[in-house]
């Protein structure tokens, strides 16, 4: 049913009116986050006929010299939240399309067979009940149906230290805090250590160049944002709908979630941001109306 929407959806022309009048002169940033292989191709194949697909740093670095000159037509970021050991799988396809992308690592995940704390399946508090309570709190709870983030399991959920030196070469590695936590939920302290302390570790245990931070779940509180400011992140990037110019506050850069589909209905629709469009019109943070005005209101290359 919903492929048929999407179908439907994608032939109506909107997706296409989206592209030409909407992201032609902005920056579009995609999140992916398990994608298969064969899945992520067939997106590949599509993303790289429609848009031009940018690395988040030439993006950054046009921002810090206001500077859209660089920046080509319909610019595309592709970023994968999590640090799952399936992207592991895509590296023969980064080596052959040579397109450049973002993976936020969990530092305290990665490298362990740990888990990520949403793929526990708490036995009473829904996953959406979870997110809304202290982080302190949501771990006491989580705790005694029997899960701790430092539980090693059976099998790791994230990459490991070969795959990730492995991928280094082809990958933009940034940072998704520690643990996962919802950073709103967290208090000063453990705000401070997700967002601080994960940059100290994927730099000085990894040798990566971390100034990207991506917060969890989308959340963000100003607090937050102070915490990666003097962190020194040069940008942190929510799920907040929209799209991106070299005005936008770097600390609240704008992403659409594509779903990790293999459907070319789908991702023309979601790419778009066309399908984000709705849902934020079907109560989202933002109003439909303000998140239109906030879009249309940002300046586009063509004004600066
Ligand atoms: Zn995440």
């Amino acid at each position: 049913m919903k492929n048929l929407l999407f179908k439907m959806l994608r032939y109506s022309g909107l997706p296409f009116l989206f592209r030409e009048l909407v992201q032609r002169n902005r920056v579009t940033i995609l999140l992916y986050h398990d994608i298969e292989p064969e899945a992520f191709e067939k997106n590949l194949e599509f993303l790289s006929a429609h848009y031009n697909i940018i690395a988040l740093g030439d993006y950054i670095k046009a921002c810090r010299e206001k500077n859209s000159r660089k920046l080509p037509p319909k610019s595309l970021i592709l970023t994968f939240d999590d640090g799952h050991i399936g992207n592991y799988a895509l590296k023969t396809l980064l080596e052959r399309y040579r397109v450049p992308v973002t993976i936020f690592l969990c530092a305290g995940i990665i490298n362990t067979n740990r888990h990520f704390w949403f793929t526990f399946k708490h036995p009473e508090v829904p996953k959406s009940a979870l997110k809304r309570l202290p982080n302190r709190e949501k771990l006491n709870r989580l705790q005694k149906a029997g899960f701790s983030p430092e539980t090693e399991f059976e099998k790791p959920q994230a990459m490991n230290r070969e795959q990730i030196m492995a991928l280094k070469p082809l990958v933009d590695f940034q940072a998704h805090t520690i643990f996962h936590p919802c950073l709103p939920q967290c208090d000063d302290a453990e705000a401070r250590e997700e967002i601080i302390t994960a940059k100290t570790m994927l730099e000085n245990e990894y040798h990566l160049d971390i100034n990207a931070i991506a917060y969890p779940n989308g959340d963000y509180s100003e607090r937050d944002i102070a915490l990666s400011m003097e962190a020194g992140y040069d940008c942190g990037i929510t799920v907040d709908f929209g799209y991106n110019t070299v005005h936008t506050d770097p600390f609240r850069l704008k992403r659409l979630s594509v779903n990790d589909t293999g459907s070319p209905d789908e991702l023309a629709v979601k790419a778009s941001g066309l399908w984000a469009f709705f849902k934020t019109k079907n109560g989202s943070r933002n109003g439909f109306g303000q998140a239109v005005r906030s879009t249309l209101k940002q300046p586009d290359y063509t004004s600066i």
